[in-house]
């Protein structure tokens, strides 16, 4: 019967936009005791709106845009979508960018019209160089504001700040509720972002561990040494989270956005723009394992 049991599960899952692959995903989820959450796209829903832009003198918005846009055109991070879409919405005309170097979790540089542009956090952008002073407004303002913000270079000079909403998803509670319920003791924040950004999210959700500034390569780490203490899933949306997908015992990935390159590396994928089915793939493990034993 065990066989006949597993298919059940896999099929009712993808009933619900979870693609299983295979019985032993299944079996290893109903065994999971730790979660560890990606933040920016995972728990959060990754920069998807523009709130402000700030810019240095004798700038133009649109402009930056169009070149943001153009070079974001090469990355598979989730903010690079949100600004690909925002500027086509906009009408802007964006041409090809070459010579692309992506560093993955912190922004990427390339050639978009005979001119250098990078893109990315601070460190990555402005390296330890300080803040010009038409900056320094909107880094106080932003300081504690869950926002993603994108520094952006032109020819190796700051140009603009672009600052993106990146709220928590709104299931993002009710799931964590869920996942205790389904037996998930431990529950943890990774992400490649600062400090004020990941404890901004964490605040409000009871979580047992948050992990900042993390590299992929952190990231397998923190979940091979969680691997130590218990069975162990990693639920993650970009290139960035791929490897330590692989790493886990059971790798999620969120793939609602254009996310294929964590999903060749993930054992679930989940197609919807939820976190939600994260925890319904917990209940539905634990109900094929009762059926199949
Ligand atoms: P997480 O690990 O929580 O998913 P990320 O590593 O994806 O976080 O993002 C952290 C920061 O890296 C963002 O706030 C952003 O400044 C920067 N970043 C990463 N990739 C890009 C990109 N393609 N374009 C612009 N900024 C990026
Ligand atoms: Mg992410």
């Amino acid at each position: 019967a065990a066989p006949v049991a597993f298919i059940g599960g896999v099929s009712r899952a993808a009933h619900v936009g979870i693609l299983m692959k295979g019985s032993t995903a299944l079996e290893a989820l109903a065994r999971i005791r730790t979660a560890i959450f990606d933040k920016t796209g995972t728990l959060t829903t990754g920069g998807a709106e523009l709130i402000e832009i700030d810019l240095a003198p004798h700038q133009r918005a649109d402009e930056l845009l169009r070149l943001l846009a153009s070079l974001e055109q090469a990355s598979h991070h989730v903010l690079a979508s949100s600004i690909v879409q925002l500027a086509r919405r906009k009408g802007l005309v964006l041409c090809q960018p070459h010579q692309v170097r992506e560093h993955r979790g912190e922004g990427l540089e390339g050639q978009v019209d005979g001119t250098t542009v990078s893109a990315g956090s601070r460190p990555l952008v402005l390296a330890d160089k300080p803040l010009p002073y038409w900056a320094q407004d909107g880094e106080e303002r932003h300081r504690d504001a869950a926002v993603l913000r994108v520094f952006l270079a032109l020819n190796g000079e700051l140009v603009g700040i672009f600052t993106f909403a990146d709220t928590l998803r709104a299931d993002v509670p009710d799931t964590l509720v869920a996942l205790r319920t389904c037996g998930v003791n431990r529950i943890m924040l990774l992400t490649g972002d600062d400090d004020t950004a990941a404890n901004k999210v964490a605040a409000s959700l009871g979580l047992d561990a948050t992990i900042s500034k993390a590299t992929p390569a952190d990231k397998v780490r923190t979940v091979e040494v969680e691997k130590r203490a218990a069975p162990t899933m990693m639920i993650g949306d970009g290139i960035n989270d791929a490897p330590a997908l692989a790493a886990a015992d059971v790798g999620i990935a969120l793939a609602s956005r254009g996310g294929t390159i964590s999903s060749e590396a993930a054992d679930v994928v989940i197609l919807t723009d939820r976190v939600q089915p994260v925890a319904e793939a917990l209940l539905i493990a634990k109900h094929t394992r009762t059926i199949a034993l």
